[in-house]
């Protein structure tokens, strides 16, 4: 199946079955948003909507927050993975939007990338979701599931997903395909062992084809075989070398 073929399946799929996917983290505006996507760094989102309604309530703009100092936003995030880091950020992040930002979340993706704590990935999910702008962002999902169906090839890193994904995939596609593969990755095609059984995207996924057909099964007989046949080569050397040995002595 050619590389355009699979994008079409993909987004025809998504489009009609998942056509309002958006983001599992709560929030209600641009400033909450950001705060809840630095916090989800290496942690799940059911873990930062816990802790975020009391720290929103708390600090419910940059001015609050900036006048805060990290270990007192330490104790509303302690359960989130990373929260002495993660708390020094958030008060760097809410000085430097008073400060440098009108208090306002920048759309900018090199401005975004200023703020402490905010990478490329957070810096697309803000543009994407909130400026509806044409960047995707890279998470571990995203490019597990992304390589596994054969959108991307050879792609090594976020960067390079990232890149391929914005190439490919429609531009009024970009942000939702985000949420696309990241529920996906979360809930059907897991790290470890993807539930391809239940899975409706089969019959366009590389790794499907790759692990489940004809020739996947061949190729994996022939593997044995080979092991089997240097196995066997090597005992018969083993067995003249040891006949030589005998017959020097
Ligand atoms: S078929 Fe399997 S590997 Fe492919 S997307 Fe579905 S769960 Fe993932």
């Amino acid at each position: 199946m050619l590389k355009k073929e699979r994008y079409q399946h993909f987004v025809d799929y998504f489009s009609k079955h998942q056509p309002d996917a958006v983001t599992e983290l709560h929030y209600t505006n641009p400033f909450q948003l950001l705060v809840a996507v630095i916090l989800s760094a290496q942690c799940t989102d059911k873990r930062i909507n816990q802790v975020t309604p009391a720290l929103f309530t708390k600090f419910p703009t940059p001015e609050l927050l900036a006048a805060s100092d990290a270990d007192e936003v330490f104790g509303y995030i302690r359960s989130v993975s990373y929260p002495n880091n993660k708390a020094k950020h958030l008060v760097g992040m809410a000085k430097m939007l008073v400060t440098d930002f009108g208090s306002q979340v920048p759309s900018d993706v090199n401005d975004l990338q200023k703020l402490p704590g905010v990478g490329r990935k957070t810096a697309n999910v803000i543009a994407s979701v909130v400026y509806d702008m044409p960047a995707i962002a890279v998470d571990t999902h995203v490019f597990r599931v992304s390589n596994r169906i054969g959108l991307t090839t050879k792609a090594t890193t976020p960067l390079a997903v990232e890149k391929q994904l914005v190439k490919y995939l429609p531009q009024e596609t970009l942000a939702i395909a985000h949420h696309w593969l990241i529920l996906h990755g979360r809930y059907t095609c897991l790290a470890r062992s993807p539930k391809c059984e239940v899975c409706p995207l089969t019959w366009f996924c590389k790794y499907y084809e790759i692990t489940h057909t004809e020739a996947y099964l061949q190729k994996a007989e022939a593997a044995v075989k080979r092991k089997a046949d240097l196995a066997k080569k090597k005992k018969k050397l083993d067995a003249i070398g040891k006949e030589l040995k005998k017959r020097a002595v």
